[in-house]
C-alpha cells in the first residue's frame, strides 16, 4: 500500500502461548484478567516477566513471554511450550493443553496517511503499538465506524467524495496518540521492574531475598517500598486514559 509510516518498528518481541487448563484453585480467590508473572533465573532467555491473560475464566489462558528487542524468539515445540507454562506459573506438575504458539513483534508505528487512492486502511494496518492500554481493537472499530458512514454517504450521492479526505484527517491524530501513549506506558515498566528487583536478581533465591528486604521493617525496606509506591503511582499514565479510550 506504500502508506507513509512514522515511529519505530521491532521495539521488542514476544511469544504467545495459548492453552487450556483449569486454574480455578489458583485464581478464584483473586480474580483478574491479567496476572504478571516473574521469572528470574540464569537459564531464562526472556526479560524476567511474563503476562498470563485470562481468555475464558478460569480454563483458557494466554501466556505472553517477553523478549528483549533484537533477541531471536525461539521456535517452541509443544513440549517446550508446556515446560515454559509450568516454569512461569511455578507449577511443575501442571497439565496444560497447548493450542497455539505464536511469536509477535512489538511496534510503535502509525501511518500519516490512511488512504492510497481508492483503498482505505483501518486498524493495525495504520497504527501498530504494544498492547499496553489495550486500545488496538476499539481503535480499529472506531476507524471502521468513521470510514463506513462516510463511504455510505458518498456512495449514495449524499456527500461529495472529498468527505473521505476527513477519514485521514480525523483518524491519523488518534492513531498517533494511541501509539505514542502505549509506547510511553511501556517506558514506565523498567522503573517498576527495577523497584521490585527483577533486573538485578540473577536467581529466584536472590529475588526472594530482595523481596524479603522490601517487606523488612528497616530503613532499606522503607526506601524500597517508597520506590515501588512511586513507580506504581506513575502507572496511572497507562491505566487512566478515558479520553484516549473513547478516541
Ligand atoms: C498480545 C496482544 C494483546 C492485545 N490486547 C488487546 C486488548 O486487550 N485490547 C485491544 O483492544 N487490543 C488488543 N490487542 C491489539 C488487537 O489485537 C489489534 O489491534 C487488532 O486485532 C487489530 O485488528 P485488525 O483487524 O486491524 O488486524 P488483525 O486482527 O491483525 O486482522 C488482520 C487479519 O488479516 C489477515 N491477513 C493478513 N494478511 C492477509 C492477506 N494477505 N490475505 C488475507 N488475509 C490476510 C490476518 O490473518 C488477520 O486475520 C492486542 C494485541 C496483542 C498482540
Amino acid at each position: 500500500m506504500n502508506l507513509p509510516l512514522e515511529g519505530a518498528g521491532e521495539i521488542g518481541r514476544s511469544l504467545n502461548i495459548l492453552f487450556d487448563c483449569d486454574l480455578t484453585e489458583y485464581v478464584a480467590e483473586r480474580p483478574g484478567p491479567l496476572f504478571y508473572l516473574v521469572r528470574t533465573a540464569e537459564d531464562d532467555d526472556g526479560i524476567g516477566i511474563g503476562v498470563l491473560r485470562c481468555i475464558k475464566p478460569w480454563t483458557r489462558w494466554l501466556l505472553i513471554k517477553g523478549f528483549a528487542a533484537g533477541k531471536e524468539v525461539p521456535d517452541l515445540p509443544i513440549e517446550r511450550a508446556i515446560a515454559t507454562i509450568r516454569d512461569y506459573l511455578g507449577l511443575p506438575d501442571l497439565q496444560p493443553e497447548v493450542t497455539g504458539v505464536d511469536p509477535w513483534t512489538m511496534n510503535s508505528l502509525y501511518a500519516t496517511k490512511c488512504q492510497n487512492r481508492r483503498v482505505f486502511c483501518i486498524g493495525d494496518a495504520v497504527h501498530r503499538h504494544v498492547p499496553l492500554n489495550g486500545l488496538g481493537s476499539n481503535t480499529a472499530v472506531q476507524d471502521a465506524y468513521n470510514l463506513s458512514w462516510k463511504l455510505a454517504f458518498v456512495l449514495k450521492g449524499l456527500a461529495e467524495p472529498h468527505l473521505l479526505d476527513t477519514y485521514t484527517e480525523e483518524r491519523m491524530p488518534v492513531g498517533k496518540e494511541v501509539v505514542e501513549h502505549a509506547t510511553g506506558a511501556l517506558a514506565l515498566y523498567p522503573a517498576l521492574l527495577e523497584a521490585i528487583g527483577i533486573p538485578a536478581a540473577s536467581s529466584s533465591n536472590e529475588l526472594a531475598s530482595m523481596w524479603a528486604e522490601i517487606n523488612a521493617p528497616s530503613e532499606a525496606g522503607k526506601t524500597r517500598r517508597a520506590q515501588i509506591r512511586s513507580a506504581v503511582e506513575n502507572m496511572v499514565y497507562e491505566f487512566q486514559t478515558r479520553g484516549l479510550e473513547l478516541n
